[in-house]
C-alpha cells in the first residue's frame, strides 16, 4: 500500500519517539481538563518540541475527541481521550499546516520582532475560525527582542480564551524570568542514542554502523542526525578531522589555510568546531575507556594520534576550542580566533 509523504505525516502523541515524560503529563491534562493557557516546551533543538506542539493542537481539536464524542450510550461523559485521530478534518488541516486557528510564529533572520507579536495580539482579539481552541506556537521564543518580549508578556497576563500559546526555547533560563513565569515548563531530553540510531536507520534506509555513528555524534537530536548523514557533510566531517590529525605534521600555513577556508561561514564554523571537540575529547578518552569513544569510523586514527600526544596538551587543546567558541559568541573576528586556535592545534 502506498503511504503518505512523510513531511505530511500528522504525528500524534502516540508516534513522539522517546518523550514519555512529557506526554504523559500532557495527556494528564487532557483527561483532567486542567491544560494550562500556556506552556514552555524547553530542550535542545531537533527532539521533538515542535512535533509535540503539533501533536497537542491536534488533540485539543481532534472532531474524534469532543467532550459530546466522549459520551457513553446513556449520554454520560467519559474522559476525552488524550490522543488526536490524526485522519479527521481538524487533524489533516493541522498537519498540513492550513488550518487557520493554528498560528505558527517563527523567527525571521534569527530574530523574533515585534511587528510578529503585534500582529498575534490583533490576530487573537478576534474569535477562532473554527477551532475549539486556537493554538499560538512560537518557536525558538529565546529569539525574541526585548520589545517584542513585552508585548508578549501582555498577552500572557491577560490569556485570550480558547487560546492555548506554546513557546519552545533551547533553555528556560534563555527566556525572560516574567515570560517563564507564566508558563507551565516541560523539559524535553535528548532522545536516547540507541533509539535514535534506529530511527535513523530505518528513515535514511542506513546500515547499522552509520546511523550509530550519526546518532552519536548529534548528542540526541534527530534533526541533527539526520543532517549528519548528508553525503556532503560526511564528506567535510571526515576531511575536516584527517586534516586536524595531520596539522602537527605540516607548516604553519596549512593551519591558516584551513582556519581561513573554515571561518568562510559563522555556522559551519560552530559545527566544525563542535566535531574537532568531539575529536579531541576522543583522543584523551582512548586511553582510559575506549568503547567510548564518539568517532568510532576513526577508530584507527585516533589510536595511532592519542599514543602520540600527552594528555595535558590534549586538554590544552580542548580547553581552546572552547575558549574559541566563546569568542565566536560574543562576535570576535572570526577568522583571527580560528587561526589562533589552528595554530595551537598544530603545535
Ligand atoms: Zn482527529
Amino acid at each position: 500500500m502506498a503511504t503518505a509523504p512523510r513531511r505530511l505525516k500528522p504525528n500524534v502523541f502516540a508516534d513522539i519517539i522517546d518523550q514519555e515524560p512529557v506526554i504523559r503529563i500532557l495527556r494528564a491534562y487532557l483527561a483532567n481538563g486542567t491544560l494550562p493557557h500556556a506552556l514552555l516546551f524547553a530542550g535542545i533543538p531537533g527532539i521533538g518540541k515542535k512535533t509535540t506542539a503539533q501533536a497537542l493542537a491536534m488533540a485539543v481539536n481532534c472532531l474524534h475527541n469532543t467532550p459530546q464524542a466522549a459520551t457513553d450510550t446513556d449520554g454520560r461523559p467519559q474522559t476525552p481521550a488524550a490522543d488526536a485521530c490524526g485522519h479527521c478534518i481538524a487533524c489533516r488541516k493541522i498537519a498540513n499546516r492550513t488550518h487557520p486557528d493554528v498560528i505558527r510564529i517563527e523567527p525571521e533572520n534569527r530574530v523574533l520582532r515585534i511587528g510578529r507579536i503585534r500582529d498575534l495580539c490583533t490576530q487573537v482579539a478576534m474569535k477562532p475560525y473554527e477551532a475549539r481552541h486556537r493554538v499560538i506556537l512560537i518557536s525558538d521564543a529565546h529569539t525574541m527582542n526585548a520589545e517584542a518580549a513585552n508585548a508578549l508578556l501582555k498577552l500572557l497576563e491577560e490569556p485570550p480564551d480558547c487560546t492555548l500559546l506554546i513557546l519552545t526555547a533551547a533553555e528556560r533560563s534563555d527566556l525572560l524570568p516574567t515570560i517563564v513565569s507564566r508558563c507551565q515548563c516541560l523539559r524535553f531530553t535528548p532522545l536516547d542514542r540507541r533509539k535514535l540510531a534506529e530511527l535513523i536507520a530505518a528513515r535514511q534506509h542506513l546500515d547499522p554502523p552509520a546511523a550509530e555513528l550519526a546518532a552519536t555524534l548529534a548528542g540526541g537530536s534527530v534533526t541533527k542526525a539526520e543532517a549528519l548523514t548528508d553525503a556532503d557533510v560526511v564528506n567535510f566531517r571526515r576531511w575536516l578531522l584527517t586534516t586536524i590529525d595531520q596539522l602537527p605534521a605540516q607548516p604553519p600555513a596549512v593551519a591558516l589555510a584551513v582556519a581561513e577556508e573554515i571561518s568562510k561561514d559563522k555556522t559551519a564554523a560552530t559545527d566544525a568546531l563542535e566535531l574537532i571537540q568531539t575529536y579531541v575529547r576522543d583522543l584523551v578518552v582512548w586511553r582510559y575507556a575506549p568503547k567510548k569513544i564518539i568517532n568510532l569510523d576513526l577508530q584507527a586514527a585516533i589510536a595511532h594520534s592519542a599514543s602520540k600526544v600527552p594528555v595535558a596538551d590534549l586538554l590544552a587543546r580542548y580547553e581552546a576550542i572552547q575558549k574559541t567558541q566563546k569568542e565566536m559568541g560574543a562576535n570576535v573576528n572570526l577568522r583571527l580566533s580560528l587561526e589562533r586556535l589552528f595554530l595551537k592545534l598544530a603545535a
